[in-house]
């Protein structure tokens, strides 16, 4: 089972992720990364499955995949 990491100080907030996960997981959140973005953040970790497609779509690189 995969999890996900976001590099923070990466993430543009663009949403893209957020748009691509099937399971809803994802969403902006409201924190605020160095450069002033507002950062995607998990709405519901349960949820995810891993399927990693966040991480493919993502143009900035700022989601990792975290293997158990
Ligand atoms: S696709 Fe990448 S840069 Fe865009 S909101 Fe998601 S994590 Fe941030
Ligand atoms: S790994 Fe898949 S299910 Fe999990 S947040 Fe990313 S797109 Fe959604």
């Amino acid at each position: 089972m995969a999890t996900i990491k976001l590099r923070r100080e990466r993430c543009k907030g663009c949403g893209l992720c957020i748009g691509v996960c099937p399971k809803e997981s994802l969403r902006l959140g409201t924190r605020i990364n160095r450069s002033g973005y507002t950062t995607m953040e998990v709405r519901d970790r349960e949820s995810c499955t891993g399927c990693a497609l966040c991480a493919e779509m993502c143009p900035d690189v700022a989601i990792m995949m975290v293997y158990k």
